[in-house]
């Protein structure tokens, strides 16, 4: 059965289309009809009862006891459907009074039927003996002192005749109004889903190598419109997706073929010279070093194409924020040391977060990491833990290098971007830190902001504040005191 029903739309649309019209249309005829008929019976029985009236007043017994009809009684010309008339009376026994010429042998009703015509006019459809249906009127009425039942018949043919004309005129008419209505459909459905079809042609020859290509909008008002200019957005969607990750793509092999390179001259060199066991020490060292800048490059390559793809779940807990951030002050000690930079440390320990422990210390370890990169010997560096407001905590980490010029501020988030690429990658960097650490930010529920003047750079990482902790802590109309003890400077000096 399914394989009958027709596949385009258009064609779906026309069929019901025709079959709700059909049906509309017969409702319509029929009650049309049936409207006609009642009204042709009610104008039939209104000139019957009229003649019944008038006759009463003309029908007397003669001097021979039969009943007759005065002569000058005469028979209104009344319209087409009305012209065959019958009158008959009867005495209340059935005994046959008085019967006009028309009915011939027939009769009109036989015996009076109980009731039939007391008080009232009674009304009845009959058919005659040759089969002529009839409109019946009768009544009782006394002649002359005699009780009669007077009985007018009116042919109710002409009237089944207009009807059955008009039946047959709406039959007739309904296929061919139909067959109209279809075709005009048909052609309406098609244009109207003319550009559906324009559209899927257009999407089949969109693929990865013209991705700019869109499909044409003809009425950016009706619903088609909207769905060519959200498909439209759609590609664009995707078009800026495809090119990201070619970019990225392109990017990260770049990066992962500098230490690459490195490693092999590296070894190539070492193999060339003739050296003593330093000699092959001091070159395996140098190989190591950039066997590990390729693993941490490999490894920040996998957490973005991990965040990317949306496989990493954090595993969040309210936690307190200082030991954090002093977890990570503290594994990058040793760097500051080596540049004999201090870092100072300020935090409120009351402070408690919502947060991945392991993901927020690597983003802070990203900020610091750069603090001390690019700030000069001897600098110093300073971490303060806060609060912005009575929703958010921030970490923030201000350095004195020389800062980023506002026209670098938006794009140092995003991924392989370096203001002074020897620079940064003389200083082991690949250009992920900030954007590997905007994205921990942001998957908080928080962000990352930038302050920069020429003497150094404030990266503040907001953070929401636990509503747990503030429940528990927080006492109405009171300022939140930060005790002496949650204030912990921490000096670091290298020697
Ligand atoms: P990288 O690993 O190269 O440091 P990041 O994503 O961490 O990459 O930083 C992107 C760029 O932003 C850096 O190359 C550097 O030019 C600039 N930058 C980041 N932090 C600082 C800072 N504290 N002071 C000055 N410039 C910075």
């Amino acid at each position: 059965m399914k394989h009958l029903w027709p596949h385009h739309v258009r064609t779906r649309l026309t069929l019901w289309y025709v079959a709700i019209l059909a049906g509309v249309l017969l409702i319509y005829g029929g009650s049309t009809c049936a409207i006609v008929l009642l009204q042709l019976r009610t104008q039939v029985d209104h000139l019957a009862t009229e003649d019944l009236e008038t006759v009463e007043g003309f029908l007397s017994f003669g001097s021979d006891g039969k009943l007759g009809l005065r002569n000058d009684y005469h028979y209104h010309p009344y319209p087409a459907e009305t012209q065959q008339r019958f009158l008959e009376v009867r005495a209340e026994d059935g005994t046959l009074l008085y019967k006009d010429a028309g009915l011939a042998e027939r009769v009109l009703g036989g015996k009076p039927e109980p009731g039939e015509g007391v008080d009232s006019y009674s009304r009845r459809s009959i058919r005659l003996a040759d089969g002529m249906r009839i409109r019946l009127i009768s009544r009782r009425h006394m002649i002359d002192g005699h009780p009669a039942i007077i009985r007018v018949g009116f042919s109710e043919e002409p009237m089944w005749q207009r009807f059955w004309q008009l039946v047959i005129g709406l039959l007739v008419g309904l296929p061919l109004a139909l067959g109209l209505a279809g075709i005009g459909g048909y052609h309406l459905a098609r244009r109207a889903l003319g550009p559906v079809e324009r559209m899927a042609r257009r999407a089949r020859e969109i693929n990865a190598e013209q991705l700019d290509a869109r499909i044409d909008v003809e009425n950016p008002h009706d619903e088609l419109g909207l769905l060519a200019q959200a498909l439209n957005e759609t590609l664009s969607r995707l078009q800026l997706s495809f090119e990201q990750l070619k970019r990225f793509t392109s990017d990260a092999s770049h990066e992962l073929r500098t230490p690459l390179t490195a490693i092999r001259s590296v070894g190539e060199v070492g193999l060339q010279q003739e050296g003593d066991r330093d000699h092959y020490r001091e070159v395996i060292g140098s190989m190591l070093e950039e066997t590990e800048r390729l693993s941490r490059l490999v490894e920040s390559l996998l957490t973005i194409s991990r965040a990317d793809s949306g496989q990493i779940q954090l595993q969040q807990a309210t936690i307190p924020l200082v030991p954090v951030v002093e977890e990570a002050s503290s594994l990058l000690d040793v760097l500051a040391e080596e540049k004999g930079q201090t870092v100072s440390f300020e935090g409120d320990s009351s402070i408690r977060v919502k947060a991945d422990t392991v993901i927020l210390r690597q983003v802070v370890i990203n900020l610091l990491d750069n603090a001390i990169k690019y700030s000069p010997r001897k600098g110093h560096i300073s971490v303060r833990v806060r609060r912005c407001n009575s929703h958010t905590a921030c970490v923030e980490v201000e350095d004195c290098g020389p800062g980023i010029a506002p026209e670098h501020r938006d794009k140092v988030f995003d991924r392989f971007y370096r203001i002074d690429e020897a620079r940064s990658r003389e200083a082991g960097g690949a250009g992920l830190g900030l954007a590997l650490a905007k994205w921990g930010a942001e998957a908080h529920g928080g962000g990352l902001e930038l302050d920069s003047t020429t003497a150094g750079c404030i990266f503040r990482l907001l953070l929401p504040l636990s509503a747990d902790a503030d429940a528990s802590e927080e006492t109405p109309g009171a300022t939140r005191p930060i005790s002496l003890d949650a204030r912990l400077t921490l000096e670091r000096r290298s020697g």
